[in-house]
């Protein structure tokens, strides 16, 4: 890794953006920790454990630094998956025309994380991205992977009539306050990454993860925005909703 670490980052400062995820990581778990300890201890009820991968399925967000860090220590079993993947994101994603199609084929066709291990633990639990650390269900795991487009009126009203509007992100399920957290953790991640490399990028983390196991994208963003944006277009990977460069 060392010598990898060398040809795309000669001056660390990528590594150093890694290590930055690691500190926010860090960060949005303690205080997520300290939300639910205070949330139980007011009556509230958390339902997320170990094994509940229902939320694997939706389309997760994050930064390219935080990608890099699990690109790093995927097996060379996972890569496999995350190649596959990728390949299907790529062949699909020309013929989707808007978001709801979009997340529609993500969770009907894409389906679970390629990371997912097989008793629905996380492969790369410990870096994870903060997107899939502050997703924090308030309801029972079946929630996280319904449809909420194939329930009828009485079911959607039932549903949400059964929301802690104190604690949710009305009209979902998932706590409020630690997305807060995580967002305002992204957000300053993209603000470093545009100050060291004049520009951020950040997208779907399967996606990411393609981009950089099958086109090593780490090895060209230290040459800055027009290097990382030709590169990306003539290898055809500029696909809209998987990658925001800006
Ligand atoms: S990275 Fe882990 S927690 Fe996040 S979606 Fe994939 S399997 Fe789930």
């Amino acid at each position: 890794m060392e010598e990898r670490m060398g040809n795309r980052d000669e001056n660390g400062l990528l590594q150093g953006l890694e290590s930055e995820a690691g500190r926010d990581a860090s960060a949005v778990d303690a205080a997520i920790a300290g939300w639910t300890a205070a949330y139980s201890t007011a009556g509230g009820k958390i339902f997320c454990g170990k094994g509940c991968s229902g939320c694997c399925s939706l389309a997760v967000n994050c930064t390219l630094p935080e990608a890099l860090r699990v690109a790093e220590l995927l097996t060379e079993g996972q890569k496999r998956s995350v190649l596959e993947h990728g390949e299907k994101i790529v062949e699909r994603l020309p013929d989707v025309r808007d978001l709801k199609e979009y997340l529609r084929m993500h969770r009907d066709e894409l389906g679970r994380c390629p990371l997912l291990e097989s008793d629905g633990s996380c492969g790369v639990y410990a870096v994870r991205p903060l997107s899939c650390r502050s997703l924090i269900s308030t309801k029972e795991s079946r929630w996280c992977s319904t449809d909420f487009a194939a329930l009828d009126a009485a079911e959607k009203r039932t549903f949400v009539e059964s929301l802690d509007t104190s604690a949710v992100a009305f009209p979902t399920h998932y706590a409020a306050f630690p997305q807060q957290a995580a967002l305002a953790r992204e957000e300053a991640a993209e603000r470093l990454m545009k100050e060291t490399f004049g520009f951020s990028l950040s997208g779907n983390l399967r996606y990411l993860l393609f981009v950089e196991v099958a086109h090593g994208i780490g090895r060209t963003v230290s040459r800055g925005f027009d290097a990382t944006a030709t590169f990306l277009f003539s290898k055809g990977l500029l696909l809209p909703f998987v990658l925001d460069l800006k």
